[in-house]
């Protein structure tokens, strides 16, 4: 067994030294074993860690555009230098196949290249002459010291989210990660120190509740970016907004596909298995119920599952199609919905439970299940893993009812052939991200990233415009500067008098 690592907490540019009242368990999901012990914070270490964060913040909001695009750029250069590095740490902690966590680093650095455009960004507005020798501008002003609590499933891509533009527009940055997988945000922070980042700018406080309580309720926090399950997003934008702080939590999803009649089946079937099984389904905006609009569900039934026999499911590093699930617990439970399934009346087609891995790695096979209505408990929650419910419906107006209906409303998409159908679609589904015969349609960094309903508490996306704007605040300046030649000190400019 190989040795198992300390993983501290990083403030002020460098590893925090002293010894943790409490720790968590880091598991490599492939092999069931612990690889890591990780510090979780006390009141007293967010304390601190939120005081070097405000000391900090005093330097760096002056630190000049061009300084602060310079290190986003050489932090980029450093995150390509090392991108297979970080996705070998995001692996062996959260178990998905290398190639995805190399496309979730990719991703993150879109958004480092947006935020590289802040002096373009955070430019303001100026009317001259709104009145006889007055004029009035507006500007942007970063927010203080601002948190990032992040989820387990994109260890590095959700950090990235905030973090390139929060750092851009001026502002201090504590991330609070998954307990569940830290290396990834660990290793970004000494990339940002390398990239010539001062230190205190750039803090990583682990742990769990604790920390997240003591980071929503700190004064020095002034905003909090959350993303992870809706209850806890509930909590956090209601203990946060309660606490004076701006907040956008991000929540849970339910992400419906709907295939019409004229769809291209083998495109359907194609994006289903991908955006169903892709990072064994622990992605918000994996597809969980496809909902076909007859007469095309036994067709399109079969068509998935036979793609599914050949999905090879094993260790992330050794190149097969689906890993593991990230916790035993998290795999037990997603293996206890496709029970519920069954026992409500559901036909597993593809049963991922008979799934045999020699070892103690957290495996769970892709699993189809045909047959599943709105009252179900695995059509209503979400599962957060490699299930796929079929849900049969007579009319576009039936499907669109449905996602409608649903709780969440974080991604969805329609495949079909019909240019009209889909404009329709667009218009009509409450949903925040919408996808026309694409699958996962996760916008690029310079559009906004964000759900609808119980999917996102408060009102603004992650990145985008909308992330410039929520790491920034707006001052309006009306100014009257007298003229010259208003007889004051004698500048030698002819005066009226
Ligand atoms: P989670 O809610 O369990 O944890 C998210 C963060 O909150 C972690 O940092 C965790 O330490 C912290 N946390 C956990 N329990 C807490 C508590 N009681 N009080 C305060 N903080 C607490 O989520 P997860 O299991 O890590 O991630 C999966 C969830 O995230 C899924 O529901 C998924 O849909 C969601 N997610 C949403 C998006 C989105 O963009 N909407 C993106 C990724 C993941």
């Amino acid at each position: 067994m190989s040795q198992i690592k300390e993983i501290k907490h990083w403030i002020d540019g460098s590893l925090y030294a002293q010894k943790a009242e409490r720790q968590g368990e880091v598991f490599n999901p492939a092999t069931g074993e612990i690889t890591a012990h990780v510090d979780f914070a006390t009141e007293k270490v967010v304390d601190h860690a939120v005081s070097v964060a405000t000391e900090s913040f005093k330097t760096w909001r002056h630190s000049s555009l061009t300084k602060r695009t310079q290190v986003l750029f050489a932090f980029r250069e450093l995150m390509n230098a090392n991108k297979s590095k970080i996705a070998e740490l995001i692996t062996s902690e959260h178990g998905k196949v290398l190639s995805d966590a190399l496309g979730e680093v990719v991703r993150g650095l879109e958004v480092v290249e947006f935020a590289c455009g802040i002096p373009h960004l955070m430019k303001g507005g100026f009317s001259e002459e709104v009145s006889t020798g007055v004029d009035v501008y507006s500007i942007r002003q970063p927010l203080g010291p601002v948190a990032i609590i992040s989820p387990f499933n994109f260890p590095a891509m959700v950090p990235m989210w905030f973090f390139p533009i929060a750092l851009a527009a001026g502002n201090t940055v504590i991330v609070k990660p998954s307990e569940k997988d830290p290396s990834a945000t660990m290793f970004m922070a000494q990339l940002l120190k390398e990239a010539g980042l001062p230190d205190g700018v750039f803090n990583v406080l682990h742990g769990d509740k604790v920390a997240v309580d003591g980071l929503l309720q700190h004064p020095g926090i002034k905003s909090i970016s959350f993303v992870g399950s809706t209850p806890i997003a509930q909590y956090v934008y209601e203990t946060g907004t309660k606490h004076g702080k701006r907040v956008q939590a991000l929540g849970g999803a339910k992400n419906h596909m709907i295939v019409l009649p004229d769809a291209d089946l083998d495109l359907a079937a194609d994006s289903a298995v991908n955006a169903g099984f892709g990072s064994a389904g622990e992605r918000c905006m994996a597809i969980s119920a496809l909902v076909a609009v007859e007469p095309v569900a036994d067709e399109l039934v079969k068509k998935i599952a036979e793609r599914m026999s050949k999905i090879v499911v094993g260790d992330g590093t050794k190149g097969c199609d689906m890993g593991p699930l990230v916790t035993k617990v998290h795999r037990d439970k997603v293996a206890s919905y496709i029970d519920a399934g069954e026992a409500e009346g559901g036909k597993v087609v593809v049963d991922g439970r008979t799934l045999k891995i020699e070892g103690k790695g957290f495996f769970l096979g892709p699993t189809l299940i045909d047959n599943v209505t709105a009252e179900m408990k695995i059509y209503k929650e979400e599962i957060f893993g490699p299930v796929l419910s079929v849900i049969r419906a007579k009319s576009y107006d039936e499907a669109l009812n449905l996602v409608n209906s649903h709780l969440y409303g974080n991604g969805t998409a329609i495949f079909t052939n019909d240019g009209g159908a889909a404009r329709r679609f667009q218009n009509e589904v409450e949903v925040g991200m919408v996808g026309i015969n694409v699958p996962i349609p996760v916008p690029m960094a310079y559009y906004s990233f964000g759900g609808w309903k119980k999917s996102l508490f408060g009102d603004t996306h992650a990145h985008g415009m909308e992330g410039v704007h929520f790491f920034t605040r707006g001052k309006v300046v009306t100014s009257r500067w007298l003229d010259p030649s208003h007889g004051g000190v004698n500048l030698g400019f002819p005066t009226n008098n």
